[in-house]
């Protein structure tokens, strides 16, 4: 059975893992140089396996005036103009209703969890380093409201017997002796236990290089697909610059980019790439991190050790497909870094942004299309490195399930 999988971000590397575990013959098509340079890169690294809240909820719709009139600076529309924000967010209101909410925020709560067994599989089974720890994230929030709504949230986690620590500022602080510092002053905190952090390039790298000595799986970077070639209910080939191949399935897995030759062939599902930065930066010996992922809610500021680096991300944009730096990016994120961390250095920094590919529900989107052999991957948003392992298994049962 030959199987085409289309891009080679975390989502289509791990759909090839499992499609290849099943004895899948998998051709892989990446349009860049390597695997993982695009969303997959530019990530906060954290394995959000219980603190993965739906973006459609009550609270977001109490607190949309905020987003709207772009007073809060972590969560922007940068563009009243684009009018594919507006037909998504259109998309997205009925997930702020409760029951859609509920409905939506369990399934991400369940996908998550079972992504934690599956990661800890192919730790157990590939023995990669990608420089992963498990010793959970502490949020941290500034705002009474938003602190309330998070307790109900650990309320819930906990019907799914998932653990969650509510801790006054003091204990937060306690857990990671690094706060001490802090400039900032919160209202509480919840220590996640259940969430982790690697390096999801380097997993990626790692899994495709041990599938590439395996004669069933092949590896082909700087080959957009071009067209996908159908006849019928069926689709035949996948057009690249090296002419027709022709396939039994095709999984696409083309995170926010999704593009017209994918709507040609009737795949048009509404997604909308919502721009994040992420800033890294080597340590230094002399200063001494926190060990934990640490999360400041009211900037939406990601911040942990990974490997040798520091790794800050930051903001959440509705700009389109805007890839731009502003100049102050760097000097913004690092005044949101500082005010936790105030004696951070911060030298030698690699700024990346990129774009959550978000569907409306928040719920990725693991389906067969209106052709019978072509199946999507889609649509992770803020969640895809966390949720990879499950729609990656997901999606590749599905496909024995269609071809048996
Ligand atoms: C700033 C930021 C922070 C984030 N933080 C986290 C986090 O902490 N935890 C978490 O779980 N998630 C996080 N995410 C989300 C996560 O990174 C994404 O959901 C995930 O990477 C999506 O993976 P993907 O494979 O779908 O997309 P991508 O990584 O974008 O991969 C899609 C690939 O498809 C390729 N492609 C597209 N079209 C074609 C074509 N026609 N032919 C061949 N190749 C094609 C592209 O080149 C690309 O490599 C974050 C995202 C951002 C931007």
């Amino acid at each position: 059975m030959r199987v085409a999988v289309i891009g080679g971000g975390v989502v289509g590397c791990m759909t090839s893992y499992y499609l290849h575990q099943k004895g899948y013959q998998v051709t892989l098509f990446e349009k860049e140089a390597d695997v993982a340079e695009h969303a997959s890169l530019a990530n906060a690294s954290t394995l959000h396996f219980s603190y993965i809240m739906s973006l459609g909820s009550p609270y977001l719709l109490k607190n949309m005036h905020k987003v709207l009139l772009r007073q809060s600076e972590a969560m922007q529309i940068k563009n009243y103009f684009d009018m594919s924000f507006w037909a998504w967010a259109l998309r997205l209101l009925p997930y702020c209703r409760k029951s859609a909410y509920e409905t939506a925020q369990n399934t991400l709560i369940e996908l998550a969890q079972k992504s934690k067994t599956l990661f800890a599989g192919i730790r157990e089974c590939e023995n990669i380093d990608f420089d992963f720890k498990d010793n959970g994230k502490l949020a941290l929030y500034d705002n009474q409201c938003t602190f309330e709504w998070v307790q109900k949230y650990v309320d819930r986690l906990k019907k799914f017997d998932v653990p969650a620590d509510v801790l006054t500022q003091e204990q937060a602080f306690e857990k990671e002796p690094a706060l001490n510092g802090s400039k900032k002053s919160f209202v509480g905190g919840v220590y996640y236990p259940d969430d982790a952090f690697g390096d999801c390039q380097k997993l990626c790298r790692g899994l495709t290089a041990k599938m590439k000595k395996s004669k069933t799986f092949t590896l082909k970077t700087n080959t957009p697909v071009k067209d996908i070639v159908t006849e019928g209910e069926e689709a035949k080939a996948v057009l690249t610059k090296e002419g027709l191949e022709e396939f039994d399935q095709i999984a696409v897995c083309t995170g926010a980019y999704m593009d017209d030759v994918l709507k040609s062939v009737g795949i048009n599902e509404c997604l909308y790439p919502i721009k994040g930065y992420v800033m890294t930066f080597d340590r230094d010996k002399s200063f001494t991190y926190p060990a934990h992922n640490i999360t400041d809610d009211g900037t939406a500021t990601v911040m942990l050790p990974l490997g040798k680096r520091f790794k800050v991300s930051s903001f959440v944009h509705f700009n389109g497909y805007d890839t731009t730096f502003k100049d102050d990016i760097i000097r913004k994120i690092t005044r949101n870094l500082h005010n936790i961390f105030p004696d951070m250095p911060v030298k030698n920094v690699n700024l990346a942004n990129d774009f959550r590919p978000y569907a409306p529900s928040g719920v990725p989107i693991v389906k067969q299309t209106k052709y019978k052999n072509v199946f999507v991957n889609l649509g992770h948003g803020r969640y895809g490195w966390t949720l990879s392992a499950v729609t990656g298994h997901n999606v590749a049962n599905l496909m024995s399930d269609k071809a048996a």
